[in-house]
């Protein structure tokens, strides 16, 4: 079995500008492609669990997304990080674009898209992490042993109930990388 870590994208890996689709708007977040290779070099799969509303909002097409993802995965590999895999939901209830406004179970805090990713990789649950700057982007750790890392929380004793295991707390991916660093060496 392998394992994983769980990585939000938009404000964990580059920072959250709000509906980002284009490269140009796409800036890494401080210190995020060195925590990435951090993470890979410990041997975790990199997993991306992104929510996508702005396909069912109408301000981006899931083509608009796609390219985006495409561009950001060659960028990465030409920095020496190797992505698994993105898993994205494009739908919100109360969107514009008719196909993508249900209910679903992939949209955080939904956890489709983890355990999609789960069985896809046979996932051990156990040794991975979950990281994000929103605490529905921990979602997964309320189900399963997986280890939450919750980037600029303060109520971390509020939030963090219900998890299988206790919520971490970092300032940033970098942070949450030499923090995963340290547990696994302990
Ligand atoms: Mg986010
Ligand atoms: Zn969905």
């Amino acid at each position: 079995m392998k394992k994983a870590v769980f990585l939000d994208r938009d404000g964990t890996i580059n920072v959250d500008h709000g509906y980002l689709y284009r490269r140009e708007d796409f800036i890494y977040t401080e210190g995020a492609v060195e925590a990435l290779r951090i993470l890979e070099e410990l041997g975790y799969l990199l997993i991306i669990v992104t929510n996508q509303s702005g396909i069912a909002r109408g301000y981006y097409s899931e083509e608009d997304f796609e390219k985006l993802n495409r561009w950001m995965l060659r960028d990465l590999a030409q920095k020496g990080v190797r992505v698994a895999k993105t898993y994205f939901c494009p739908h919100y209830p109360q969107g514009r674009i008719e196909r993508y406004a249900v209910e679903c179970e992939c949209r955080k805090p939904g956890t489709g898209m983890f355990r999609k990713a789960q069985k896809e990789w046979d996932l051990d649950m156990e040794q991975s992490f979950a990281v994000g700057d929103r605490l529905r982007d921990l979602s997964i750790c309320y189900e399963y042993g997986v280890q939450g890392i919750w980037l600029g929380g303060d109520d971390t004793n509020r939030a963090g109930q219900g998890m299988v295991r206790p919520l971490w707390t970092a300032e940033n991916l970098l942070q949450a990388a030499e923090k995963i660093t340290l547990a696994i060496r302990r």
